[in-house]
This record gives structure tokens, sequence and C-alpha cells, in this order.
């Protein structure tokens, strides 16, 4: 099955994710994405503000009703997460020589060499890189790359965690998420 990993700290997820992924199965037909929500990600060390089983809900509410994407529990209880294990554990399932996506911002691609086992990753996978102004980026030799031209979303979860923060309105989260941040107070809504 046409499969693309779509890994993020997902705190929360928003109408920028959701929307990246939609163009990326129209444009190169995938049959599957998989949101993992990384379980602590070492990039974003104390930056994570939901514990993992709120992430992880809010990414399953954001996906119903779509079946062609879907929240996975790969990085669940994990200390620490890493790609390359995630990427392991999708690719078990696969068709021997089948290939795996991978959907990734600009901003996250560029530190690629910074992740465990980088050249294994770049060996794994097939990069869907969405770009995004100011983030440039050098490929690493060897890696296969296509680009998914930067639609100009101007969201991002940090954005979205001070709005609720300080009260304001938040848009750019589906209604369902929302609904989920303010029953259980998160950020501080
Ligand atoms: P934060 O604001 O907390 O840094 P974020 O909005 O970037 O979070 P992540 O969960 O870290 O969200 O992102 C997961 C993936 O989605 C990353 O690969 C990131 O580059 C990409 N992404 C997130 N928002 C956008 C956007 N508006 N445009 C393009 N890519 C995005």
């Amino acid at each position: 099955m046409k499969t693309a990993i779509f890994g993020g700290t997902f705190d929360p997820i928003h109408n920028g994710h959701l929307t990246i992924a939609r163009a990326a199965v129209s444009r190169w037909a995938l049959e599957r994405v998989l949101f993992v929500p990384a379980g602590r990600p070492p990039h974003k060390a104390g930056a994570t503000n939901a514990e993992y089983e709120h992430r992880y809900r809010m990414v399953e509410l954001a996906c119903a009703g779509q079946p062609d994407f879907e929240a996975s529990r790969l990085e669940a209880g994990t200390e620490n997460s890493y790609s390359i294990e995630t990427i392991e554990k999708v690719r078990a399932g696969l068709a021997p020589g089948e290939t795996l996506y991978f959907l990734i911002g600009a901003d996250a691609f560029a530190e690629i060499r910074t992740w465990r086992r980088w050249r294994d990753v770049v060996d794994s996978v097939e990069f869907l890189v969405v770009t995004r102004p100011g983030h440039e980026y050098e490929p690493p030799q060897g890696a296969r790359v296509q680009r998914l031209e930067d639609m100009r979303l101007d969201v991002s979860s940090s954005t979205i965690r001070r709005a609720l923060a300080l009260g304001k309105s938040v848009d750019g989260v589906p209604a369902s998420v929302l609904d989920y941040i303010r029953e259980n107070r998160l950020y501080g809504a």
C-alpha cells in the first residue's frame, strides 16, 4: 500500500498539517498517510506541552472520517522517539522493495543530519518535502527528494498554543480538536 509517514509533535495538530497531507495524497496518489505523534521528540525537548495521549487523541479526531489518514501509535511509550525506528516498523509491514514515503516540512528536513542514524533514514525512504519560505536545505547526497511547493500555510502549533494561553480566539484547528482542547483545558485554554 502506497504509504507516507508523517511525523510531528502535533502539539496540537492543525489545519496546516491536514492540508499538507491532503495535497501529498493527491499529488502522489498515496493510499495512506500515517500521522505519527512523537513519543518524546529529541528535537523539541521541553517544548511539548500536552501529554502523548492527548496529542494522539487530537490526531485521531482530526483524521476521523478520512480513511486514508491514520493516527499511529508507533511512538507510544517511547522515552525518545527516533524516526529510523518508526520507519523500520512501518517497512516491516510493506511488500519487499516497496517505496516508503516520508512527508516533512523544509524546516525539519534541514536538520536531517542531526537525526539518529540519518544515513539509514536517507536510504530507507523517499522524502516529500514541503518547501517553506525562509527554510532552505541542502539534501544529503543520495537522498531521494520530491518537493511539494509551499502552500503558504500561516499556521503553526506554537502560535495556536500562544493564542489559547492568552484566551484569544483560535482558528486553524478542526472544531473537534478545539473542543477537545477546551474540554481538557490544554495549553491554558
Ligand atoms: P511548532 O509550532 O510547535 O514548532 P509545527 O506547527 O511546526 O509546531 P510539528 O508537529 O512540529 O508542527 O510539525 C510536523 C511537521 O509538519 C513538520 O515536518 C513541519 O515542518 C510540518 N509543518 C507544520 N506546519 C507547517 C506549515 N504551516 N507549512 C509547512 N509545513 C508545516
